[in-house]
């Protein structure tokens, strides 16, 4: 079976939800990796401009700074050991998905 639109071949289709679809198992790593690379991106250029301006950074920024990293670390080690289910559940999810939508062309149909 392909991933891609049979008529413009573009692979970004997405499945059209019906009711008998199961879902792919996301990992809760996954829930706590994401806004916690945000956060630390977020308390690290805070840091940096701290740094630029040559201003003395505070305890609690640091603490933050820090605390973040270590989530960070955690959830990315998590996730990463939850990964091999994470991509049998997508697999398994794609081949049971019947129904797709291609987004560059709107053009949906039926895996057999
Ligand atoms: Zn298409």
């Amino acid at each position: 079976m392909s991933y891609r639109c049979p008529k413009c071949q573009s692979p970004k289709i997405m499945p059209v939800a019906s009711s008998n679809s199961v879902r792919p198992e996301i990992p809760k790593s996954l829930a706590i990796l994401v806004p916690s690379v945000l956060f630390l991106l977020l308390f690290v250029s805070i840091s940096l401009a701290f740094l630029v301006l040559d201003k003395k950074m505070g305890l609690l920024l640091q603490l933050a700074t820090i605390a973040s990293f270590l989530i960070f670390i955690a959830s990315g080690f998590m996730f990463w050991k939850a990964l091999p289910k994470f991509k049998q559940s997508m697999q398994t999810f794609m081949r049971a998905q019947k129904h797709w939508k291609c987004r560059q062309c709107n053009h949906d149909w039926q895996n057999s």
